[in-house]
């Protein structure tokens, strides 16, 4: 569909918008690149939060700069830039995002001022799943087609679909620790495997008008009201619980893994890679101390952009991957980082393990890390990219899922695709050195077979005639007929 480059007249003109974190920017930086490949002009808004970061950390604007019709623009998240965004400042940044941002958001796009001279208009949204409430209200108004974009796996979207169906039937709230191993049955197509403790995180709440859970409930049925969905997932690794899905959602568009699909079309065009994309400062020497390690030695930590660990979870994995003498590549970013080095009293043994064979960094160029041939394993929180991007370079994982989606995710990468092992809740040294024995070697040629077995469909799915490549090609014909 590349070649299908402005048919008649002008080209469609779509605005993306994410949500303002580095998990969801990622991908939707995938999908604007794919869209321009395709002649479509995209404007890009992100939150002066991430547009500065973006702006700062990555090549972002000499990179996009090459396709015509590219824009990028900034909208208020309504906070200062200092003000916390996550952990528990997270609510006040999402009611701040729908009332301010909603409301600048539909200034902008009635005002013409995201488009371009040759069109002021907007043809079609693609706004973030998780922003659903009120970017659909916008659309609807000023009758303008939206699809949402779930940067999620679709597991965990069906997962936080059925919250409705499992506050009904009384499965929400969760009793108490004691019920957390039971089997949840409101989930079609998940009973018999989920247990409680593998419920999105949204729902580890004692009283089910939590006003996030309810949030996750309502935007997640938002999300499928849409003229469609976009998936960062291929229907060969989510067929069941996409089928599910589709009962409510006829019209979806399951495209990944996103950033092959993306690396794969530029290959073609002999673009040679994708933007980095990061809003965070890269560290690229890991790579030179990747290059002098063995095949296939080095497990990979790190538990993405926004999970965070406490002191004494950090020194149980530390002792745990220092014990299991096993060479560790570890992201402990500048934000946590910081309790390590104020607490002090670190022992010297783990010093001097990490000295031997430890390299620790505070933000790796993490796709190309999993790629590295030194690499062999990926212990991770299971963020959906993370997730996929360990998929594509065919690396199995330890799960150690912290918040959202990540809970869903493990459970499927251990025991529906068994590419992995599910370390959830758990943060005791012993349990981390075994884990990471396992991976490396005990268990190492059964989880080798089945993630090698998934990469290849993950690859054919965004190959010339591939499920992906087929599902993207009707999105830009449903995105043209809208611009009719
Ligand atoms: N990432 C990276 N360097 C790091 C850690 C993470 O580039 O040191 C990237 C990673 O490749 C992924 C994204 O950050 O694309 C994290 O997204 P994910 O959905 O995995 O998790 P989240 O950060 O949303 O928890």
């Amino acid at each position: 569909m590349e070649n299908k480059q402005v048919p008649h007249g002008r080209p469609p003109r779509v605005l993306l918008f994410p949500f303002p974190e580095q998990g969801h920017v990622k991908p939707f930086l995938n999908l604007a690149e794919l869209l321009s490949l395709a002649g479509v002009h995209v404007t890009f808004l992100s939150t002066h939060f991430i547009h500065d970061r973006l702006l700062l950390h990555s090549n972002v604007q000499s990179h996009f700069e090459t396709y015509t019709g590219f824009i990028f623009k900034a909208i208020s998240d309504g906070l200062p830039d200092n003000h916390p965004r996550l952990g528990e400042k997270s609510f006040e940044f999402f009611k701040s995002l729908h009332v301010v941002t909603g409301k600048l958001l539909k200034d902008m796009v009635a005002s013409g001022e995201l488009g371009s001279d040759l069109r002021p208009s907007v043809t079609c949204i693609i706004a973030d799943g998780a922003l659903a409430e009120f970017t659909n209200n916008i659309a609807t108004e000023l009758k303008i087609p939206i699809i949402f974009f779930q940067v999620v796996s679709a597991c965990s979207v069906w997962a936080s679909f059925s919250i409705p169906n499992l506050i009904e039937n009384g499965e929400l709230p969760i009793r108490g620790k004691e019920d957390m191993n039971k089997l949840v049955s409101g989930i079609p197509g998940m009973e018999g495997i989920l247990r409680f403790r593998d419920l999105p995180s949204f729902c580890r709440v004692s009283d089910v008008r939590n006003p996030i859970l309810q949030v996750v409930a309502r935007v997640t049925r938002q999300c499928t009201q849409g003229q469609g969905l976009i998936l960062n997932t291929f229907e060969e690794l989510e067929e069941p619980v996409l089928s599910h899905l589709r009962t409510h959602c006829p019209n979806m568009y399951p495209i990944g893994p996103m950033h092959t699909h993306l690396k794969l079309k530029l290959a073609k065009k002999e673009v040679s890679s994708p933007s980095s994309n990061s809003i965070f400062e890269t560290d690229k020497n890991c790579i030179t101390w990747l290059d002098s390690q063995p095949l296939k030695s080095v497990i990979y930590v790190s538990i993405g952009s926004v999970a965070v660990m406490t002191r004494d979870e950090l020194v149980e994995f530390w002792y745990g991957l220092v014990n299991s003498k096993k060479r560790f590549l570890w992201v402990i970013r500048p934000d946590f980082y910081k309790e390590v080095e104020d607490g002090k009293n670190v022992p010297e043994e783990l010093l001097e393990g990490t000295k031997k064979r430890g390299y620790v960094v505070g933000w790796s160029p993490q796709e190309e890390v999993l790629e590295h041939p030194a690499v062999g394993g990926f212990l991770t929180q299971n963020g959906w990219n993370s997730t996929m991007e360990s998929v594509v370079a065919g690396v199995p994982m330890i799960c150690w899922p912290r918040l959202a989606d990540q809970q869903v995710n493990s459970l499927y990468v251990s025991e529906v695709w068994k590419i992995g092992l599910d370390m959830k809740d758990v943060s005791d040294r012993k349990v981390v050195e075994k884990m990471v024995n396992d991976v490396m070697v005990e268990r190492r040629e059964e989880l080798v077979i089945a993630a090698d077995e998934t990469r290849k469909l993950a690859i054919k799915s965004v190959s010339e005639g591939g499920t992906s490549y087929c599902n993207f090609d009707r999105l830009i014909e449903d995105i043209y007929k809208m611009n009719e």
